[in-house]
């Protein structure tokens, strides 16, 4: 049975910082996913002795180790010698592995050199795990009680061979089952206090929530010997939430797709296409990005008719139609620039909805009566809908983006539920 494990990531560029470690982060999630239990997460350099240490010393304690990186042909590939050293082995020329490199490396017009050959090179009692996506091959052993397997570093050969060659030999001990559920317009605190009995830390399935750029993220999670049981549990919790939240839930995703701005575009284009509505859009400030997040989505044009993006004073009066009055009385970032806004882009792009952002990304720009952060949002829409908020974003020129981004989609989405529009997070009252 494989009930914990443990990862360890090899590499210089790791350790100095010139490597984000995201392969610990996949296998970590995979591990988690599959119900085995990630207890430890280490990162050393290419060194041998601390790639040695490193290796007996979590072999020893846990019940799984999987190793990535180091397994290439160059002198700081070390991971072999290591497994070799912690395993009291020694490394042999694995003849099979010999003749699949050389062929590999004639096939890509290159020599095949003794440095090359390092790469077929393995302690006695380890299996070679076939690499379809590169040359060096993983490798499997079990050092005392611990399966360990080794997967090369670049992820587009590690994923591969971790779905073909590890995954099949895995033994967890239990089912874990995720869910994910969005709410919006709701403050954490409040969230919090509507579902604190079912938050509580030693709770079946497990619930607990965090917040971020104004959505909130409830994460679900069982764990147990039962999936239909687990799914049962999972099925009622979430009904429990959702009677709790109320309109505030925006949207479900499994584990996986853990992008909030992401889940919400996807709920919001499935609300218009449901409708037959189509969507057009006016950004200042997001130059874009509304667009952006929504067209991830295939199939998006379908709702999306498209959009105009206005920075100048011009191409607001003469595009949108934007009176030149309204602007020069009000300034850019303004509600009757925004609403005049909406409403141009749905006489340009025939539309049914139409969302118009205008604000203060930052650096520059902000007046004393509009700080950085400051946005307009408008929402236009059937029936002379028409809604406008006024927000204080906090952060960098990023997080004011990426939040006014979200807001907008936020105001969409209720809109089209037919409900009120919840006070948003960091909105402006009236
Ligand atoms: P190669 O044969 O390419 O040398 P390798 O198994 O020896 O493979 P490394 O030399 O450790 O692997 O890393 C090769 C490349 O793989 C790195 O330059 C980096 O792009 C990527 N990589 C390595 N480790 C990680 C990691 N932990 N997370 C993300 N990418 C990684
Ligand atoms: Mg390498």
């Amino acid at each position: 049975m494989h009930t914990t494990a443990a990862i360890l990531s090899t590499g210089d560029e790791l350790v100095l910082g010139q490597l984000l470690d995201t392969n610990a982060r996949w296998i970590a999630e995979q591990l988690t996913t599959l119900g085995i239990r990630v207890v430890q997460v280490a990162v050393v350099g290419d060194d041998l002795n601390d790639l040695t240490a490193a290796i007996a010393r979590l072999a020893s304690t846990h019940d799984l180790l999987i190793t990535t990186g180091g397994l290439g042909p160059t002198a700081g590939d070390l991971t072999r010698e290591a497994l070799a050293q912690a395993s009291s082995d020694h490394l042999i020329v694995d003849q099979e592995q010999v003749n699949i490199l050389s062929t590999k490396l004639r096939n890509r017009g290159r020599n095949v050199n003794d440095q090359q050959l390092r790469q077929a090179l393995r302690p006695t009692h380890a299996t070679p795990l076939p690499n379809a996506h590169g040359t060096a091959p993983g490798l499997c052993l079990r050092i005392r009680n611990c399966d360990t397997f080794s997967l090369p570093g670049p992820p587009g050969e590690l994923q591969p061979m971790w779905l073909a060659s590890v995954i099949p030999t895995l033994h967890p001990d239990r089912k874990v089952l995720t869910r994910l559920l969005y709410a919006l317009g709701i403050p954490e605190a409040t969230c919090a206090e509507r579902l604190k009995d079912l938050t509580a830390r030693a709770r079946t399935p497990l619930i607990g929530m965090t917040a971020s750029g104004g959505i909130i993220t409830i994460r679900m999670r069982y764990e147990g010997s039962d999936a239909a049981e687990g799914q049962a549990l999972l099925d009622r919790d979430e009904a429990d939430i959702c009677t709790r939240l109320g309109t505030n839930i925006c949207a479900t995703a499994t584990a996986g797709q853990t992008h909030s701005d992401q889940a919400l575009a996807s709920v919001v284009l499935n609300q218009l296409t449901h409708r037959g509505e189509m969507l057009a859009l006016a950004e200042s400030c997001t130059g874009g990005m509304v667009a952006e997040v929504l067209t991830r989505t295939p199939g998006s044009s379908a709702a999306l008719a498209g959009g105009v993006v206005c920075y100048t004073n011009a191409v607001k009066t003469t595009l949108l139609g934007v009176n030149a009055e309204t602007l020069a009385n009000n300034g850019a970032v303004s509600e009757p620039v925004a609403s005049a806004m909406a409403l141009g882009a749905r006489r340009v792009i025939p539309a049914d909805w139409s969302i118009a952002i205008t604000g203060i990304a930052g650096p520059d720009g902000a007046t004393a009566t509009k700080p950085l952060g400051t946005v307009w949002i408008a929402l236009a829409g059937p029936n002379a809908y028409l809604q406008t908020r006024h927000f204080h974003f906090p952060g960098t020129r990023h997080d004011v983006r990426t939040r006014s981004t979200l807001s907008a989609l936020a105001m969409l989405h209720f809109a089209l539920k037919g409900a009120p529009i919840p006070k948003l997070l960091w909105q402006q009252d009236a």
